[in-house]
């Protein structure tokens, strides 16, 4: 209803089926564009520069922030991520609608920045559940799933900052990509 588009946000720990819905909203909500973070995080197979993220070094990455290139920024599992603003500012004039893939850390800083975007946070059923579902994903090592469950424990106690939490119950079938 605005002249503007809306930011949304959607955060979820590994394992909650969060890129199957990401990727379902970017196919059929109409207007919605998606905010390709910058990350040091290597590139994995598949993925494309630009569409999925700007992969950048360590050093560049750290001259984006002190530039104020970034809405937010954080560490997750090791690597930084960070949401550009200028994307946000340029979906938002051409009245777009923008769709963030971000951690808790992350929406703790946009939720203070734009206090109107609008928040989910993905939910698997329970923690057995989300337990085996990591532990399905066999290129994962012991190690790996464990210290990913002990950061969703963590994530998941954050869940009231959030507008929406969704329960997902169905197995995520984009958790193999
Ligand atoms: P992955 O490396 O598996 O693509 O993402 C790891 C985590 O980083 C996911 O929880 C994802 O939502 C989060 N993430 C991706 N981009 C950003 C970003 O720009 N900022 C923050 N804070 N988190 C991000």
């Amino acid at each position: 209803a605005r002249g503007t588009g809306s930011v949304l946000v959607i955060s979820a720990p590994s394992g909650s089926g969060k890129s199957t819905l990401v990727k379902r909203l970017l196919m059929t909500v109409p207007g919605l564009v998606f905010s390709v973070s910058y990350t040091t995080r290597p590139r994995r197979p598949g993925e494309r520069e630009g569409k999925d993220y700007f992969f950048v070094s360590e050093a560049r990455f750290r001259r984006l922030a002190a530039a104020g290139e970034f809405a937010e920024w954080a560490e997750v599992h090791g690597h930084y991520y960070g949401t550009s603003q200028r994307q946000i500012r340029r979906a938002q004039t051409a009245g777009k609608d923008v769709l963030l893939d971000i951690d808790v850390q992350g929406h703790g800083q946009v939720r203070k920045r734009l206090s109107d975007a609008v928040s989910i946070f993905l939910l698997p059923p329970s923690f057995l559940e989300l337990q085996r579902r990591l532990r399905r994903r066999h290129s994962d090592s012991p190690e790996t799933i464990r210290r990913r469950l002990s950061v969703a424990k963590r994530e998941i106690r954050r869940w009231r900052e959030y507008d929406y939490v969704v329960v997902n119950d169905r197995v995520p079938r984009a958790s193999r990509a």
